[in-house]
């Protein structure tokens, strides 16, 4: 779990979960390797269902610390997406975990949120009426139809890594991390970048309007316990 920090108060408002394979030997699988062959061989699917599951009771436990407030983001790739009973596992997996939809955010890249767009306006649409909100991952690395972003019900716009990364630098034609801020704010979005390292990148995405940061300038992906023990020394809990 990767803590999400407001900008302004500094608050932690929510946490990522991002999956993690550890081999017998104590290595670890990064996801970029075992997502695609999970979703290769249709595993992402019940993969898919016990990270929903799993972190669904782990904001449970984080609420029940005294952040009754905190959210959970959970990637979801396009094939869960597809699946027909897609919708019926969530609403089981709500119904089972008791947590409150409106602090479940599910993330859908920028490239599966713009494909087939009758589709994603329908879905989403329904993930919406259950409460739970939407943010669109990696965004500025796809090609979105502005026309179609406009439509989609969706709360939050989260700047991939490249375009933080790239703040330090001077490039031309300006900044994308400022353009997709300054999208988000004209389509009434939340914004949060990702991959924030250095307090220069924050105060930065600050300074141009960015709500929300995550990366290692605060914390790395943790585990439970570890998120536990980070939220306690940063006053959280
Ligand atoms: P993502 O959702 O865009 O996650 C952000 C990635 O950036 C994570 O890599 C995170 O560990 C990394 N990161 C965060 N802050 C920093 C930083 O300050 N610097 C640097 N260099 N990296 C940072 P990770 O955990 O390796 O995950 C890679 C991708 O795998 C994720 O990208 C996501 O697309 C996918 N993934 C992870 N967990 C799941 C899951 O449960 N389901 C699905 N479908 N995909 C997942
Ligand atoms: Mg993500
Ligand atoms: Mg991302």
């Amino acid at each position: 779990y990767q803590p999400q920090i407001n900008l302004i108060s500094g608050q932690v408002v929510g946490v990522e979960a991002l999956l993690r394979w550890r081999q017998e030997d104590g290595n670890f699988v990064p996801p970029d390797r075992f997502i695609p062959l999970a979703e290769a061989s249709g595993m992402i699917v019940s993969l898919g269902d016990w990270v929903l599951r799993v972190s669904c009771l782990e904001l449970v436990r984080l609420q029940a610390l005294g952040l009754p407030e905190l959210r959970m983001s959970v990637n979801v790739s396009q094939i869960q997406f597809r699946q027909p009973d897609y919708l019926t596992k969530l609403m089981a997996a709500l119904k089972d975990t008791g947590i409150n939809p409106k602090c479940l955010e599910l993330e859908i890249t920028e490239s599966v949120a713009m494909e087939d767009p009758d589709f994603m306006l329908e879905t989403l649409h329904k993930v919406r009426a259950l409460g739970i909100s939407i943010a669109i991952d990696d965004f500025g690395t796809g090609y979105s139809s502005l026309s179609h972003l406009r439509q989609l019900p969706i709360d939050r716009l989260k700047i991939d890594r490249a375009f933080v990364t790239e703040l330090g630098q001077d490039v031309s034609g300006g900044h994308i991390a400022s353009m997709v801020i300054e999208l988000g704010q004209n389509l009434k979005l939340t914004v949060i970048a990702e991959g924030v390292e250095e307090e220069f990148q924050a105060q930065t995405l600050m300074r141009l309007g960015c709500h929300e940061a995550q990366g290692y300038l605060y914390a790395k992906p943790l585990t439970s316990e570890q998120l536990t023990e980070w939220l306690e020394k940063r006053g959280a809990l």
